[in-house]
Order: structure tokens, then sequence, then C-alpha cells
């Protein structure tokens, strides 16, 4: 009987557990090495005093991605992992104390949108229809393709398509098509911050996102997303994949062009027919093999806080995000000064909300996102003093917005800095999402998911294609999948 080709995956982050199940139904023997603990990457979890709380992701978009993937193993997702709808959606809220509700039923977000600008009911259903067309040719044609080169890519997503989908406009320019209200438009803009440009400067495709969210739902595993990791846990283990946590990878073994292995921390090697890295293209580059490669403009870095607090918040719903009152300027010191906004813009999640075990009775677990420059960009030191410093500004903010939370009610906490983010998941430079999704940094500009430097190397998750976001990580196991088949089929 013909051996089977053995493949490693560096990092057990959602495209590393997402790549093993599909790779040992193809018949490879498949071994994980993760660096932490605990598996999931930046979707990990944190349990301490009786309170849950994601460390990473905590909107989960896009079901259908992960009926899909899981259908590809004949099984049932709704098996593996429960799915609790959270609506109303995110709220955004501003300073002058106004508010939009987002929803996925249109009525609820007809009248909520309508209530600042009558004209925008019909906006609204323009820009879904809109959006719609955008949304399924993107993924029809363009998201999940595999293309060696530019010229392959732009024949196959047809440049009349690309046209059409608005890359020749900026997100903000194209969503104000539909709406007249500028905290609308703001609202929906907003989203390019977590895919790493101002929305005066990604391109219009990306109002897709929150399409996607409206048309899909938000949801949440029950458990926390990290409901969501154990699904896949269970998974790599029925798929026979095997799993080595707390087993930190220091290099790989790269002869005459070709990756044959891998050396651990405690310098034992280990040899394969094709590693996979599921860890940040840039971090694989000058780590684990000690080249240059490509530099990507990353998407911010965070500072997030996870606070137990000692009651139920009645003024918050389970995601609010506060907005600024300078909207642009707050996107420019951001992505063009790399500062600190002044007027901080800052996401707030009360999962506990939503799944009453995430917190003991009566108490909430709350989590808070502050984007912020990346290490080397920003002036001055990230540090726990400027985390303090932030928190002032969150709980100055809560005070001009009548939110119900005083510091004295905090009674866990946890905060990770950009260098936590960094030195914990190995996220090049502490950003948050991995390279940034400009024009110039998706599809065939973006880290290929396989090395065009090195035989047998292959890429899984955010840095590589389509990108950042856990569905994404998900559909870049896919990618990586069937170009990994069609190089051993040639
Ligand atoms: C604060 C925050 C909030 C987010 N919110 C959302 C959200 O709401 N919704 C959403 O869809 N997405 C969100 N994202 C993005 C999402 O979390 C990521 O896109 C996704 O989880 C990235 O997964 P990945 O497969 O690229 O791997 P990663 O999560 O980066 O995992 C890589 C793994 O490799 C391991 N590793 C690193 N170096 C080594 C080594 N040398 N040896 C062995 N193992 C190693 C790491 O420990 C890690 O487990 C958020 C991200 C952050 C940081």
């Amino acid at each position: 009987m013909k051996k089977k080709s053995k493949i490693i995956i560096i990092g057990g982050g959602i495209g590393g557990l997402s790549l093993g199940p599909l790779l040992s139904n193809d018949n490879f023997e498949v071994e994980i090495f993760e660096s932490e603990p605990t598996l999931g990457g930046r979707a990990n979890i944190i349990k301490e005093e009786g309170f849950t709380f994601d460390t990473g992701p905590s909107l989960l978009n896009y079901p259908w991605v992960y009926e899909e993937y899981f259908s590809n193993f004949g099984k049932n997702f709704y098996d593996y992992v429960d799915l609790i709808k959270v609506d109303p959606a995110v709220n955004f809220v501003w300073r002058d104390k106004t508010n939009l509700q987002l929803s996925s039923d249109i009525n609820k977000l007809s009248d909520e949108i309508s209530k600042f600008c009558p004209n925008d009911r019909n906006g609204l259903i323009e820009f879904l229809k809109s959006s719609q067309k955008k949304y399924d040719l993107a993924f029809k044609n363009i998201v999940t393709k595999n293309s060696s080169n530019v010229l392959s890519w732009l024949i196959n997503a047809g440049i009349t398509n690309l046209l059409s989908l608005g890359l020749t406009n900026s997100m903000y320019n194209e969503i104000s098509k539909f709406f007249e209200e500028k905290k609308v438009v703001e609202a929906l803009s907003s989203y390019s911050m977590y895919l790493g440009d101002s929305p005066y400067k990604l391109p219009g495709f990306f109002s897709i996102l929150p399409y996607g969210e409206l048309q899909y739902g938000l949801w949440m595993p029950k458990g926390g997303m990290y409901g969501l990791v154990e699904g896949l846990i269970k998974l790599n283990q029925e798929k026979d994949v095997k799993i080595n946590t707390s087993s930190k990878i220091k290099k790989i073994i790269v002869e005459k062009k070709s990756a044959i292995g891998v050396i651990l921390e405690d310098g034992s090697e280990i040899f394969s027919d094709i590693i996979v890295s599921n860890v940040d293209s840039e971090t694989t580059h000058k780590d684990l093999i000690g080249i240059n490669s490509k530099k990507y403009k990353m998407t911010p870095s965070a500072y997030t806080f996870y606070w137990g607090i000692n009651k139920n918040i009645d003024s918050l719903t389970h995601h609010t995000i506060f907005l600024p009152d300078n909207f642009k300027k707050t996107f420019d010191e951001l992505f063009s000064k790399n500062e600190i906004p002044n007027d901080l813009p800052f996401y707030i999640s009360i999962p506990s909300k939503t799944d009453s075990s995430l917190a003991p009775k009566g108490q909430s677990s709350l989590f808070v996102l502050i984007p912020c420059p990346v290490i080397s960009k920003f002036s001055e030191e990230h540090n726990i003093e400027k985390a303090f410093e932030l928190k002032n500004e969150v709980f100055n903010r809560f005070e001009q917005n009548d939110i119900d939370i005083k510091k004295e009610d905090i009674i866990f906490e946890k905060i990770y800095t950009p260098h936590e983010w960094k030195n914990n998941f190995g996220l090049f430079d502490g950003s948050a999402f991995g390279p940034s999704h400009n024009f110039s940094q998706i599809g065939p500009f973006r880290n290929s998911n396989k090395s065009k430097k090195i035989k047998n190397l292959y890429f899984v998750g955010a840095s590589t294609t389509p990108g950042t976001g856990v569905p994404m990580c998900i559909l870049s196991s896919k990618m990586t999948n069937e170009i990994i088949q069609e190089e051993l089929h040639k």
C-alpha cells in the first residue's frame, strides 16, 4: 500500500483547524503544532472567576460558510455548534446620544434607518439590491478563487464584473450613493476599520461586509465564539488529525529551496512532505525561515479589555460601537497619522446578554476593543499605562452616553496590549487582523496560499487569501486544500 503523504500545519488557529480535517479527509497524515496550550489562536478563550470571554472575534456572520464547510464531510454544522441569533445586531452610538440599531429584520431596520431621514427607507432597499449583486458576484467569481497571477485573476473575475463591484469607488462613497443621512453612512462604512484602512480609501466593494451581516444575520455560538473552535476541534478528532499544543515551532527546515520539516523549541526535528503555516505570513518568513518577504500595510492593532462586571447592564445591548463626532478626522488619525484617535472609537461586546452561562448570575462579561496603530508605526509606547489612559476615556464616554457602568463595578480585569497580541499569537507587528485589504493587497496581490519562494510550503489563515475574519479563514482552508490537491495531481 502506498504510504500516506505527511503534512505539518504550524498553528491551530481557525485556518489551521479548518484545514486539518480537509487534508485528512483527502487521505494525508496531518499533524498540527500549536505553540499555545489552547487552540483557536486569536479566537481563544479566557475562563476565570466564573466569567468566560472570547479573546478576539465576537461577531459570527455568514453562517452559510460554516454550513458548507461541514457539509464537505457529510456533516451538519448544527450538530457541532449551536448558534444563537443576536438581534438587534450592532448598535452604533454617537456622542449626541443618537443611535442606530442594525437588524437583519428588514422592516425593523427600515424603521430604524428612516428615523433620521425618511428618504433612506428607499435608499436601504436600493443598497440591499445593489449589495446583493456585488456579494453574489464576489463570492462566485472572486473571493475564493486561487489564481497564480494577476492576469488569470482578472480574466476569472471579469473586468466588467470588477468595475460593477465598486472597486474604483471608496467604501464611503459607495455607501453614500444610497443614504442621505451621514450617520447611516458612517455606521455602515465603519466596518472598514477591521479591514485595515479608512472607508475613504478602501474599495467600495467592501460594502458587501455590512450587507452580509444584514442579510444573513449576526450570530453567536452557544458558549461564545469558542464554541465554534470546540466544534472544529471535535471534527479534527473525528478525522484523526494529530494535534500537539504547547509545541512551538522554532524553524522551518528548508533545503534547496524546498520545505522539508520543522524544528521544535526543544530542538527535535520532524520531517514531512508538505508544511502549511497558519502563522502570519511575515512572521513565518522572518522568524521561521529567516528570509524577507513582501512588506504589507497592516490592519490596526488593538487594546482589548476583559471585564467581569458585578451587575446586569441595562443601558447596552450585546454589541455596541461608539463612534466619534468627526468621523473623517478619526480615521485620518488612525490610518494616515498612525495615532490613537483623539475622539476614541471603540467596540463593546457583552456576550453574557445572549448566553447567560458566560457570567455568574446577575453579573456580566464585557469585552472592549480599542483599535490603535501597530507597534512599529506608533510614535509612543504601547504599554499598560497607555491601556489605563484609554480605559479612562472609555469611562468618560460611558458617562456622556448615560451607560450605567462605573470603574468600581469591575470585579475581574484582564488586558491585552498590542504586545500581548504579538507575543502570544505571533501577530506581525501586533496587527489584530493581518495585512489590510486595500486593492493592492487582495486577490493575487496578497500573500498567496502557496509560497512562491519555497517549494512544498503553503499558507492558511488571515494573512493569505481571501483575507481576514473567521469565515474568510475557513474559506482560506478550502483554497489551500484545493491548491495542494492541484499540485499533487499535476
Ligand atoms: C481583537 C480581535 C477581534 C476580532 N473580531 C472578529 C470578529 O468579531 N469576527 C471575525 O470574523 N473576526 C474577528 N477577528 C479576526 C479573526 O479573529 C481572525 O481573522 C482569525 O481568527 C485569524 O485566524 P488564523 O487562522 O489566521 O490564525 P491565528 O488566530 O492567527 O492563529 C495562528 C496560530 O498559530 C500559532 N502560532 C504562532 N506562532 C507559532 C509557532 N511558531 N509555532 C506554533 N504555533 C504558532 C498561534 O498561537 C495561533 O494559535 C478579530 C481579531 C482580533 C484580534
